[in-house]
């Protein structure tokens, strides 16, 4: 569906979007992770036909942003960060207009509009005026502009941002309904955003791709090399950080202070692709220590975040 190409943006001296490259199937909600500057708004501008790319090419179905940037721009709905709304007008009259200039008319116009309003659950207030709306009803306006001329794509820059939670569910629902049909792309800086509404992860940095697949490969490729917890009574600290230093698939051994004198707590960072816990398990049966705590440390997508995106 969405082909981009080695996608590059500089503004002046400066690379923002670096050689970016991504496949988006048809129906995928895909959730654009990064931290603050990572080049999430600006690869969405280019996508929705905001900005020309520096170099190399997004196309969708068999246009290119170069050849035909106003079809693709008709395939898309985009709801910028701050959906600019015209904030005197009733919710019905703003989506009446926004209609108007979408081409709809008659009772096409009203049917979509009807439409729009139990997608995005506008019933309620259809006769308000939009500044008189808190910020997630806000954004759910704005999600039906979008949303307007049934667009194949939906690209929304951090929808989630600054609503509370109550607001960021309802939001999080509606999108995720909307993407039983449609193909999404959201960005995020909000983790838990990314975990609860996307099929597929790309998280961003500096303007490239670190990682991209769903939650459980980008956890399971980040959380190789993972650490394993154990303590052990009737061990002496530097025996049972020797012998398990032998054990196959472990790179290091940190051994901490014995609790009371007796129990031995040991950390085991493990080696890449291996998973050393059977070795571990006959390394220990061959000894007189008592097993008292084996664990892996499961990792978060916050931490794998953290662990991609920290400062080198
Ligand atoms: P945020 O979550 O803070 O919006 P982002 O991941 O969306 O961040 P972008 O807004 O795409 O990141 O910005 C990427 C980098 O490009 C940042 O360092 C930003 O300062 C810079 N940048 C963005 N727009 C411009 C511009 N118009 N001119 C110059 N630099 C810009």
């Amino acid at each position: 569906m969405i082909q981009v190409q080695n996608l590059t943006k500089y503004y002046h001296e400066f690379c923002a979007v670096d050689q970016i490259n991504l496949h988006i199937a048809k129906g995928q909600i895909v959730g654009l992770l990064g931290p603050n500057g990572a080049g999430k708004t600006t690869t969405l501008r280019m996508l929705t036909g905001y900005f020309m790319p520096t170099s190399g090419d997004i196309r969708v179905k068999d246009y290119s942003v170069h050849q035909d940037s106003l079809k693709i721009k008709d395939m898309i709905g985009y709801l910028p960060e701050s959906a600019p709304l015209y904030k005197g007008m009733l919710v019905y009259d703003y989506l009446d207009h926004i209609a108007g200039i979408r081409g709809l008319k008659g009772e096409n116009k009203s049917k979509r509009i009807k439409e729009l309003a139990d997608m995005c659950s506008l019933r309620e207030i259809m006769h308000k005026t939009v500044d008189t709306l808190s910020k997630g009803l806000k954004q759910r306006v704005g999600l039906a502009h979008a949303m307007m001329s049934d667009p194949e794509i939906l690209v929304l820059d951090e929808p989630t941002s600054g609503l509370d939670p109550n607001q960021i569910v309802e939001i999080r629902e509606i999108i995720r309904k909307i993407g039983e049909e449609k193909t999404v792309i959201l960005s995020t800086h909000i983790l838990s955003e990314a975990e609860a509404t996307c099929d597929r992860i790309v998280i961003v940095n500096k303007g490239q791709i670190i990682a991209d697949g769903n939650l459980e490969d980008i956890k399971g490729e980040a959380g190789r090399g993972a650490m394993i917890h154990i303590a052990l009574q009737q061990a002496d600290p530097d025996e049972a950080r020797i012998v398990l230093q032998q054990v196959e698939g472990v790179d290091s051994v940190n051994a901490l202070k014995a609790e009371n004198g007796e129990l031995v707590r040991l950390q085991l960072t493990c080696r890449a692709s291996a998973d050393p816990r059977p070795h571990i398990y006959h390394a220990i049966k061959g000894t007189n220590w008592v097993l008292i705590e084996f664990r892996q440390e499961t990792k978060t997508l916050e931490n794998i975040f953290r662990e991609l995106t920290r400062e080198n």
